[in-house]
Formats: structure tokens, sequence, C-alpha cells
């Protein structure tokens, strides 16, 4: 990735480029649900500028799909494990159509029962989490979501390897307005930003990771070739030590260690679970609990700092008026992979 090739010079109609996207992957051999499923994730990313996650991603899943063990034809379903538990096994296609199909089954359960837990297993992920957590607040719900990747990141205190770069991303469902959405990596920064340093020819905060000798280091090659570290120190840790736990032994899948494993060098996104939880704050915190919440919103705006999720729904806005921002090298690529 260069930022040059990913920084939008001309905006497309969002149909366009779903169609784009779809006849992209179904021209690779990923079967219709699938197809669709990934297009509307990636395309959702562009449209709200979380370019990382949009469709520069789109390239990079023929890696994925020649993993040996890559499923083109996964046709998830879900099955429920307990009053409050879903599972669904992603067959080792793309966790996004997975996921989308658990949430309609993971809701249900939350609205009856006030709790939910959701179970991804054996999914490639290579998206961002907030588009489909954002449905689970859209239906009145909290949400929690988080996974595992590969062990690229050291603990704190340590200089190799062992936890992955394990996003984590929270909704909660807001009256008249868009939810508030957080979703970010427990890396000090995300794999991709330092690649895209090293392709750019810029130094990264000393922070960021280690050489392989375990020394701290600006130099983007050399952090890529030894380990990341965590954002926030010991506490960073914990969190993606928590992750790494919670969607790997926990609902029985990989962690990142046993991910990076299985990828024997496909270099294909990392395949693992992922775990979403859901909360009813009607049935748990009772008739205050959005007022109370919005207070807090309140509270943000009240002293001029902004929400996260806010600069993405301004993006959306945007695109919405003047039609989705792309790199129209990016666009140029895309085109003459379709087959
Ligand atoms: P960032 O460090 O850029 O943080 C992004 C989050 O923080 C967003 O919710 C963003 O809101 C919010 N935010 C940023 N700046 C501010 C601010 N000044 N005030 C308030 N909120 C702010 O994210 P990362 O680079 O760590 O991760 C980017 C994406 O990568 C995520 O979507 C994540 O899911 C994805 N990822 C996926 C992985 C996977 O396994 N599939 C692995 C690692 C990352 P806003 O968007 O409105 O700016």
């Amino acid at each position: 990735m260069n930022r040059k090739k990913i920084e939008p010079d001309v905006r497309l109609l969002e149909s366009d480029l779903m169609a784009l996207t779809t006849d992209f992957l179904l021209s690779h051999g990923l079967n219709v649900p699938q197809a669709h499923s990934l297009a509307r994730i990636l395309v959702a990313a562009q449209r709200d500028g979380s370019w990382s996650h949009g469709l520069q991603r789109l390239p990079g899943t023929l890696d994925t799909m020649s993993h040996p063990r890559f499923n083109k034809q996964a046709d998830p379903a879900p099955e429920s494990v307990s009053a409050a538990a879903v599972r669904i096994d992603a067959q080792y296609g793309f966790s996004c159509l997975a996921a989308e199909r658990g949430i309609e089954a993971l809701v249900e359960k939350t609205k009856q029962i006030g709790i939910g837990l959701l179970a991804v297993k054996n999914g490639f992920h290579s998206t961002a989490l907030w588009p489909l957590i954002e449905r689970i607040a859209e239906a009145g719900l909290v949400g929690l979501s988080m996974n595992p990747t590969h062990a690229w990141v050291a603990p704190a205190g340590g200089t190799k390897g062992l936890l992955g770069t394990n996003p984590l991303a929270f909704a909660w469902p807001r009256k008249d307005k868009p939810p508030y959405v957080f979703d970010f990596a427990t890396s000090a920064a995300s794999r991709a930003d330092i690649a895209m340093h090293r392709n750019c020819g810029e130094e990264i905060p000393d922070n960021w990771g280690v050489n392989a000798q375990g020394e701290r280091t600006t130099d983007p090659a050399e952090v890529l070739a030894g380990a990341m570290l965590p954002f926030g120190g010991h506490k960073g840790s914990a969190i993606a030590t928590l992750i790494e736990l919670m969607a790997g032994p926990l609902i029985g899948d990989r962690t990142s260690r046993l991910s990076q494993d299985f990828d024997q060098g496909a270099n294909a996104a990392p395949c693992h679970g992922e775990l979403l939880l859901a909360f009813s704050p009607d049935i748990i915190g009772g008739a205050d609990a959005s007022d109370d919440a919005e207070a807090v919103f309140a509270g943000f705006s009240d002293q001029g700092a902004r929400l996260p999720g806010d600069r993405r729904y301004r993006m959306r806005e945007v695109s919405a008026r003047e039609g989705i921002a792309v790199s129209s090298a990016l666009l140029d690529r895309i085109r003459s992979l379709v087959r």
C-alpha cells in the first residue's frame, strides 16, 4: 500500500462501487452471498473515509482467497447454543457473512433476555469492525466486538510478537442520532499504518515497535520485521490479552499465534474467531439509561471534544451528497484485476 495509490481524487455513486466490488469478487469465484457481504463492508468503509479498510483491501483478497483452506463457497448458518449464545462457523470463508447472519440471531436473543453472545468461528477477517457493530446499535442494543489477528505485537515489557493487533469496537444506541461507536486496534498503530510509512519512506514514532533485537526504532521496516508494541503500555497489553483470550480460547478458536501458524506463508488475512456481545439497556438499565448516556455525550460537546464516529458520520453525509471519494489509481488497479 502506498499513500499516493489510495488518496481519493474522484467520486463515484455507491451503487457503482458496489457493482465493481461485487464483480471483482465474483469474477474470482467467490459465491454470491460472500461477495455481497464483503462488498457492503468495504464500500461502507470507503464511504465513511475509513480508507485503510476500504477498497484498497480488495486486491489483497486475492491472497486470502488463494489460501489452501479458503472456502469460496462458504454458506454459514447460525446455531443456537443456549438462551444467550449463538455460534456460527464461517466455514473458512470471509468472516463478515457469518457475522452478518449471526447478528440477526444475536439481536433476537438479546431482546428477549437482555444479554447475548455471538461466537463467529473459522473466518478470514480483513475488515473494520464498526460496520457490523453499528447494526447492533441500530437495533437499540449496546454492542462490543473483538478479535485476535496475528502474533505481531509484543506484550508490555517483552520484545517478541505474541499478541495480535486485536481490534476492539463498542457501540451505544442513540435516539434520532447515529450511535456512539469507537473501533481501533490495541497496538500503538495499525500494521497497515506502519506499512504505509515504510512505503512512503517516512519514520514512525519510537513507541510503535521494536527491531529484531528488541530495541525501539523509528524505522517502520525494522518494526515490521521485529515486533509492534501495544498502545498505553501495560494497560493496552492487558486489553489486547483480554481480546486474545475472549475471542480465542473462550470461543474455542485460534489465538493470534495459532492464526499466524495457520497462514503458512500464504499472506492471507488472519483466520480466527470473533466475539460479539450485546446488551439491552432497556431491559438491564431501565427507563433512565438513554437519558443518562446522553448527558455523558453532551459533556463532550460542552467542552469542545468530539465523539468517536463523528468524523465518519460527517464523511457519510458528504458521500451521500457528492458521491464516494476513491483513488482513480486504485480503481484502475481493481478494474485491471477483474477477470
Ligand atoms: P485509530 O487509532 O485511527 O482510531 C479510530 C477510532 O478512534 C475511531 O473510532 C475514530 O473515530 C476514533 N478517533 C480518532 N481520533 C479521534 C479523536 N480525536 N477524538 C475522538 N475519537 C477519535 O484506529 P486504528 O488505526 O487502530 O484502527 C483502524 C481500523 O482498523 C478499525 O476500524 C479496526 O477495526 C481496524 N482493524 C481491524 C483489524 C482486523 O483484525 N480486522 C485489526 C486491526 C485494526 P472516527 O472514525 O470518527 O475518526
